[in-house]
């Protein structure tokens, strides 16, 4: 029998994280995963602590990561992902971008593994350029609130070239887009889970700004599919892995109430600073070199995250006021 391939993989307990503990499991790798549980959740790889090629290690990246044996692949895919969330701890979210990936970039060195980075359209910041390249070098604000995310990711990407560049690494870049489905975070305050959740609750939904600003949303299937290929590949530049259809968030709002077959209203509320005004992914990158395209329909997608968000209990839908990361800011 051959030897089994491992994965280390970081933000194990988070909605993309544990996604791709499974698509690894189910490939046949052996999983390590890695998460400080400061946003992730153990309930989202819960049913994986019986698999015997599944081991969890609650650890934080930014400290020294040590892992006995060898190591083939790493997935960096610790870090607060909302505005929410890096708002509430900016200084967790720069230091897992820029401190965390560089550990992991020297244990990738010393295990000689391939590492892929979870980048972010982010980098783009407010993009003038519709739709986004990857040779867009973007439009970020590096004091405003997104800043800490941005910046940090920025950062990631650099580090990681010149590891590519001055260690020789065998390193991939994945520049996330707007993802959603199963296991996203009801109170993270991202869009999906926000309109959700008050349609579930009764409430209105807030739309911020006038809605007329544009998000992209990819499947997380799609996602997980495109990050695999992306990592078996052996392209070591930046590629866009999202979906290009494109909605205003006030579309959006009034998808979202027909799918929930909700009666609220739709209420206006002041633009968070610095909210990118267009988002799009070119994707024509990765369907060249990885052959790949999202697949699943927003209307399919959609209803299954409705369901998996139906599927909450009661408590977790009203305690969904945003997480108190009290505790971790006096770290
Ligand atoms: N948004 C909104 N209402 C909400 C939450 C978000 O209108 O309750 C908007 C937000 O201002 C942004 C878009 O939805 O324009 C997507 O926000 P999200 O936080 O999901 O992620 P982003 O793409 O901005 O990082």
């Amino acid at each position: 029998m051959t030897e089994k391939k491992r994965v280390l993989i970081t933000g194990a307990a988070g909605f993309l994280g544990s996604h791709l503990c499974d698509r690894f499991l189910n490939e046949g790798f052996e999983v390590i995963a890695m998460d400080n549980l400061i946003t992730g959740d153990l309930k989202n790889i819960a049913h994986l602590f019986q698999d015997q090629y599944f081991q969890f290690y609650h650890h934080d990246v930014t400290k020294f990561v040590h892992v006995p044996g060898k190591i083939d692949y790493i997935l960096h895919f610790a870090s607060p992902a909302s505005p929410i969330d890096y708002l509430k701890i900016p200084i967790q979210t720069l230091k897992v971008g820029s401190l965390g990936t560089h550990n992991l970039l020297g244990l990738a060195k010393e295990k000689n593994a391939r590492i892929l980075i979870a980048s972010t359209s982010e980098v783009y910041g407010d993009p003038l350029v519709h739709p986004q390249t990857e040779d867009y070098y973007g439009n970020v604000n590096t004091i405003g609130p997104r800043g800490v995310y941005d910046e940090a990711k920025r950062f990631q990407e650099s580090i990681t070239m010149a590891y590519h560049r001055f260690h020789g690494l065998e390193t991939r870049i994945a520049r996330i887009f707007n993802t959603y489905g199963p296991r996203m975070r009801l109170n993270d305050g991202r869009v999906i889970p926000a309109f959700i959740g008050q349609a579930l609750r009764g409430e209105d939904l807030t739309v911020f700004g006038d809605g007329l600003q544009t998000r992209s949303f990819c499947y997380v299937d799609d996602q997980t599919e495109g990050l695999f290929r992306l990592l078996v590949s052996d392209y070591s530049l930046p590629v866009n892995i999202g979906n290009p259809e494109e909605i205003t968030i006030l579309d959006f709002a009034e998808e979202i109430l027909r799918l929930t077959k909700s009666h609220q209203k739709i209420v206006f509320k002041p633009l968070p600073k610095d909210d990118p005004l267009q988002r799009q992914p070119d994707i024509t990158l990765a369907r060249k070199l990885l052959d790949w395209e999202p697949k699943m329909t927003r209307q399919i997608g959609m209803q299954r995250t409705f369901d998996y968000f139906k599927g909450l209990t009661k408590e977790e839908l009203y305690k969904s006021e945003h997480k108190d990361f009290s505790a971790h800011n006096r770290k």
